[in-house]
Protein backbone atom coordinates (compact mmCIF):
# COMPACT_ATOMS: atom_id res chain seq x y z
CA UNK A 1 0.00 0.00 0.00
CA UNK A 2 1.82 3.55 -0.63
CA UNK A 3 -0.35 6.58 -0.07
CA UNK A 4 0.58 9.95 -0.80
CA UNK A 5 -0.71 12.93 1.56
CA UNK A 6 -0.11 16.25 -0.32
CA UNK A 7 0.97 18.61 2.14
CA UNK A 8 2.40 21.93 1.33
CA UNK A 9 5.90 22.28 2.45
CA UNK A 10 6.83 18.28 2.02
CA UNK A 11 4.78 15.14 1.14
CA UNK A 12 4.30 12.29 3.87
CA UNK A 13 4.28 8.87 2.78
CA UNK A 14 2.68 5.91 3.92
CA UNK A 15 4.39 2.44 3.80
CA UNK A 16 2.97 -1.00 5.15
CA UNK A 17 5.39 -2.60 7.10
CA UNK A 18 6.00 -6.06 9.04
CA UNK A 19 6.40 -5.90 13.06
CA UNK A 20 7.30 -9.00 14.14
CA UNK A 21 8.88 -9.84 17.99
CA UNK A 22 11.42 -12.65 18.57
CA UNK A 23 8.77 -15.70 18.87
CA UNK A 24 7.61 -15.03 14.92
CA UNK A 25 4.31 -13.38 15.49
CA UNK A 26 4.16 -10.79 13.20
CA UNK A 27 1.46 -7.62 12.90
CA UNK A 28 0.82 -5.03 9.99
CA UNK A 29 1.91 -1.21 11.11
CA UNK A 30 2.46 1.71 8.96
CA UNK A 31 5.83 3.95 8.14
CA UNK A 32 5.55 7.49 7.67
CA UNK A 33 8.26 8.66 5.28
CA UNK A 34 8.80 12.41 4.38
CA UNK A 35 9.41 13.25 0.94
CA UNK A 36 11.54 16.35 0.23
CA UNK A 37 11.27 17.79 -2.92
CA UNK A 38 13.80 20.33 -4.91
CA UNK A 39 12.97 23.11 -2.88
CA UNK A 40 12.90 21.56 0.44
CA UNK A 41 16.16 19.68 -0.19
CA UNK A 42 17.81 23.05 -1.24
CA UNK A 43 16.39 24.79 1.75
CA UNK A 44 17.79 21.95 3.74
CA UNK A 45 21.15 22.07 2.62
CA UNK A 46 21.47 26.10 2.86
CA UNK A 47 20.38 25.84 6.73
CA UNK A 48 22.71 23.06 7.26
CA UNK A 49 25.32 25.35 5.27
CA UNK A 50 24.54 28.47 7.66
CA UNK A 51 24.84 26.14 10.68
CA UNK A 52 28.35 24.73 10.06
CA UNK A 53 29.49 28.77 9.15
CA UNK A 54 27.71 30.46 11.81
CA UNK A 55 29.98 27.85 14.24
CA UNK A 56 32.92 28.80 12.24
CA UNK A 57 32.76 32.44 12.96
CA UNK A 58 31.91 31.56 16.19
CA UNK A 59 35.45 29.23 16.18
CA UNK A 60 37.22 32.65 15.38
CA UNK A 61 36.45 33.78 19.15
CA UNK A 62 38.38 30.41 20.38
CA UNK A 63 41.87 31.22 21.14
CA UNK A 64 44.66 28.71 20.00
CA UNK A 65 41.60 26.38 19.05
CA UNK A 66 40.37 29.20 15.84
CA UNK A 67 43.61 28.10 13.75
CA UNK A 68 41.80 24.77 12.97
CA UNK A 69 38.37 24.98 13.64
CA UNK A 70 37.68 28.30 11.47
CA UNK A 71 39.20 26.40 8.05
CA UNK A 72 38.07 23.01 9.04
CA UNK A 73 34.60 23.94 9.93
CA UNK A 74 34.49 26.28 6.49
CA UNK A 75 35.46 23.40 4.61
CA UNK A 76 32.77 21.51 5.93
CA UNK A 77 29.56 23.63 5.25
CA UNK A 78 29.63 22.48 1.85
CA UNK A 79 30.14 19.32 2.55
CA UNK A 80 27.47 19.12 4.95
CA UNK A 81 25.08 20.84 2.80
CA UNK A 82 25.35 18.37 0.07
CA UNK A 83 25.09 15.76 1.80
CA UNK A 84 21.57 17.09 3.16
CA UNK A 85 20.98 18.09 0.20
CA UNK A 86 21.15 14.07 -1.58
CA UNK A 87 18.73 13.41 1.25
CA UNK A 88 15.31 13.04 -0.61
CA UNK A 89 13.34 11.02 1.93
CA UNK A 90 13.33 10.47 5.74
CA UNK A 91 11.74 8.07 8.11
CA UNK A 92 9.54 9.62 10.48
CA UNK A 93 7.52 7.32 12.78
CA UNK A 94 6.06 3.80 13.02
CA UNK A 95 2.67 3.05 13.93
CA UNK A 96 1.00 -0.38 14.70
CA UNK A 97 0.29 -2.81 17.20
CA UNK A 98 2.70 -4.75 18.77
CA UNK A 99 2.80 -8.47 18.36
CA UNK A 100 3.82 -9.35 21.76
CA UNK A 101 1.11 -7.02 23.93
CA UNK A 102 -1.10 -6.14 21.08
CA UNK A 103 -0.84 -2.71 22.80
CA UNK A 104 -1.37 0.30 19.45
CA UNK A 105 2.38 1.98 19.75
CA UNK A 106 3.70 5.57 17.58
CA UNK A 107 7.54 5.37 17.75
CA UNK A 108 9.51 8.23 16.86
CA UNK A 109 12.59 7.12 14.11
CA UNK A 110 15.99 8.50 13.74
CA UNK A 111 16.07 10.08 10.41
CA UNK A 112 18.92 7.55 9.56
CA UNK A 113 17.41 4.41 10.68
CA UNK A 114 16.81 1.67 7.93
CA UNK A 115 14.87 -1.14 8.12
CA UNK A 116 14.63 -3.77 8.72
CA UNK A 117 14.99 -2.12 12.16
CA UNK A 118 15.40 -4.13 16.24
CA UNK A 119 14.14 -1.74 18.54
CA UNK A 120 11.68 -2.05 21.20
CA UNK A 121 7.71 -1.87 21.71
CA UNK A 122 7.47 2.00 23.64
CA UNK A 123 4.65 0.45 25.85
CA UNK A 124 5.82 -3.22 27.13
CA UNK A 125 9.48 -2.89 26.25
CA UNK A 126 9.43 -6.26 24.30
CA UNK A 127 12.06 -6.35 21.76
CA UNK A 128 10.52 -6.23 17.90
CA UNK A 129 11.62 -5.57 14.13
CA UNK A 130 10.58 -3.23 12.35
CA UNK A 131 10.42 -4.82 8.73
CA UNK A 132 9.90 -3.33 5.01
CA UNK A 133 6.62 -4.43 4.17
CA UNK A 134 7.40 -5.78 0.76
CA UNK A 135 10.63 -8.17 2.38
CA UNK A 136 8.09 -9.95 3.88
CA UNK A 137 5.71 -10.54 1.66
CA UNK A 138 8.91 -11.79 -0.23
CA UNK A 139 9.94 -14.25 2.53
CA UNK A 140 6.52 -15.65 3.19
ZN1 LIG B 1 4.50 -4.66 23.35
Amino acid sequence: MRQIVSDPMSAIEKRSIVISNNAGATSVGTLYVKQFGARDRVLRALAALGLVWLLAVLAILIPGLHFVLVPALLIAGPVVAFRRFRITAQNERATGACPSCGKEFSLALDSDDPLPLSTYCPPSDDPIQLLDGSDATARA
